[in-house]
């Protein structure tokens, strides 16, 4: 009892000098209040005290040597006097105060030896505190947890530079008890009204939690409301991706800026020479094919007669009016198209294929097969729903029925490239293209049984546009699938190339599309919300977008290989040696 008593009153005690850190870190200096800089004041008064001093000591001498009274001073020597001490005032004070406090309060060495203990303590409770810590799955709770003290500090480079303190006694309590498991850290949006805070604590508290710094995630520049309830939850700040911009891509007579998001290395400049390639030539042309969104459930019977009754009945003509009437109830946009069935046993997928607006539309179609379903449970009250979604719609997944059939946007986009355009900027010549596009695109991932896939990189543009104009890069799946052909025109001279994709899934409204830097990414293209005119066009214009961006990816990145190829070929196969050795002569 009597020793904790000494050792707090120690403690205490020897805790004062650290008091002092704060008052050293003040930055404000007595000096402050001195009309010179300091070096010129402390100049002055040196040399006045010097001054007076040899002005006296030769008077004195001067007195002595006359045998004149030392009391009988003069005006000059009084006015010396006072100098004097006015100099010696400061330059004590200057010189002499911090001389004195170093000697009188230096701290001795216990009080380090405190402070080490007082740090020593604190990762001790911290370590209790992580013991006592739920751990998830995916958390490392023997890892040294960051100390539970010290104010969030995020160092960042964003948009401002200063780094972002978000710490409050009140936020340090929510901290504690989010890393505590008392409150759960999906909570903190409502409990808290305010976004921002909630992500700077959820992520100090992830911090603490798994002993890793997320410093170079950054927190600030984002707005947490805007995703809220719609794109993503539980946030900790977000990552940064940077945009390029290819182009401009000439499509159907207009030219786009075409907004790449990615971080693979010459992907814009590859895009952007097949982009100038276009441009040469007289642009690209892309029409739309096809404008559909499904979804298909998967409903089972009792009887594999039974499932083929509803087949029946949703394939009839005659059922179609009743059934979109029923369907479109859910949007003033989503419009019924037409019903695809598919049985397996007693089992029955239904595709149901609509109109979405200038919305991809996966909500849109998923609400209507809703009111479908709920009606036809009358009629057919032993189907049983087993999901809305029953994968044969398909969404996500690479499929042959979204390659046979479609799903979203179906584009082809063409062009006729100039041979003199096909030698000079990519660098190769039509025979090449062709070949290789027959041996790669075709050939090639035919034996490697490809599914859509028959092109040379079709996904690193799509997934890269739709980074940037806020689609769900999920569906970069399917909306790759993409077939290249290429063909020598004009007696061989010109090359003609085109890519017909078949289910582009884009929106310019919903999702992602509707946050500050995707928003600016399809304005910059003329696609950003809702058309005013015709709903839809923005997104079908966009499909056909990323169908001419596509176009100018392929060109490139197939020129590059051709250009390569023929070089190996030439020294592999000793094709046109001749031709060869003449031109390095
Ligand atoms: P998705 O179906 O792609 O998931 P959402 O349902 O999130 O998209 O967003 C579509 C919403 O936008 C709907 O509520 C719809 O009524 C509204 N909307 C407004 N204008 C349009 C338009 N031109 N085309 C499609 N939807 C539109």
């Amino acid at each position: 009892m009597e020793a904790s008593r000494l050792y707090s009153t120690k403690r205490v005690q020897s805790l004062k000098p650290t008091k002092k850190i704060p008052l050293e870190e003040d930055p404000t200096k007595a000096s402050d209040a001195l009309p010179l800089s300091l070096h010129l004041t402390n100049a002055v008064f040196f040399t006045l005290f010097f001054s007076v001093v040899y002005f006296l000591l030769s008077r004195w001498r001067e007195k002595i040597r006359t045998s004149t009274p030392l009391h009988a001073v003069t005006f000059s020597e009084i006015i010396a006097i006072l100098a004097f001490f006015a100099s010696f005032i400061y330059l004590l004070g200057f010189f002499g105060i911090d001389f004195v406090q170093s000697l009188v309060f230096r701290p001795s060495p216990d009080v380090w030896i405190a402070e080490d203990e007082e740090e020593e303590n604190e990762v001790l409770l911290a370590k209790e505190d992580a013991r006592k810590v739920p751990c998830g799955q995916a958390l490392d709770c023997l890892l040294p947890p960051l100390p539970p003290a010290a104010p969030i500090v995020t160092a960042q480079k964003v948009f401002d530079e200063k780094p972002v303190t978000v710490t409050t006694e009140e936020d340090e309590e929510i901290i504690k008890s989010v890393v505590a498991g008392t409150t759960p850290s999906y909570s903190l949006e409502s409990k808290l009204g305010d976004c921002k805070r909630a992500a700077a604590i959820r992520r100090e508290a992830l911090q603490r939690l798994t002993g890793k710094l997320l410093s170079g995630l950054p927190l600030d520049g984002f707005d947490y409301e805007s995703i809220l309830g719609q794109c993503c939850e539980m946030p900790v700040g977000y990552v940064q991706i940077p945009v390029g911009i290819a182009g401009p891509l000439l499509v159907n007579g207009r030219e786009y800026s075409v907004p790449m998001a990615t971080t693979e290395g010459c992907l814009v400049a590859s895009t952007n020479r097949g982009c100038k390639a276009i441009h040469l030539s007289g642009g690209a042309t892309s029409v739309l094919l096809k404008d559909g969104m499904t979804r298909a459930p998967c409903v089972r019977f009792g009887t594999a007669k039974r499932a083929a009754d509803l087949k029946l009945y949703l394939e009839d003509p005659d059922n179609f009016e009743t059934l979109s009437v029923v369907f479109n109830r859910s949007s003033r946009f989503g419009r019924l198209q037409g019903i695809k069935c598919a049985i397996a046993g007693k089992n029955l997928y239904i595709r149901f294929t609509c109109s979405t607006g200038d919305a991809m539309g996966m909500n849109m179609v998923s609400k209507g097969v809703q009111n479908v379903l709920d009606f036809l449970q009358t009629d057919f009250p032993d189907m049983d729903v087993i999901g809305i979604s029953g994968n044969y719609c398909s969404d996500k997944k690479p499929a042959a029925v979204n390659w046979i059939e479609g799903r979203g946007k179906s584009v082809v986009c063409e062009v006729i490239i100039k041979g003199d355009v096909v030698r000079k900027v990519l660098k190769t010549s039509v025979e090449s293209l062709v070949e290789l596009n027959m041996l790669k695109n075709l050939t090639g991932s035919a034996m490697a049984g490809a599914l859509g896939g028959f092109n040379a990189h079709a996904s690193n543009i799509v997934a890269a546009i739709y980074i940037a104009t806020g689609q769900d890069p999920a569906q970069n799946v399917e909306s790759s699938h993409c077939i290249t052909m290429m063909e020598a025109v004009n007696e061989g001279k010109d090359l003609h190339i085109s890519v017909t994709m078949p289910s582009i899934e884009v929106g310019t409204v919903g999702g992602g599309t509707q946050l500050a830097s995707q928003s600016a990414c399809l304005n910059l293209l003329g696609v950003k919300g809702a058309s005013k005119e015709t709903p839809g066009a923005n997104a079908r214009m966009l499909a056909t977008i990323v169908a001419g961006a596509v176009l100018a990816g392929e060109l490139s990145l197939m020129s590059a290989i051709a250009a390569g190829q023929l070089v190996k070929s030439h020294m592999k196969y000793n094709r046109s040696s001749k031709d060869v050795s003449k031109g390095s002569s």
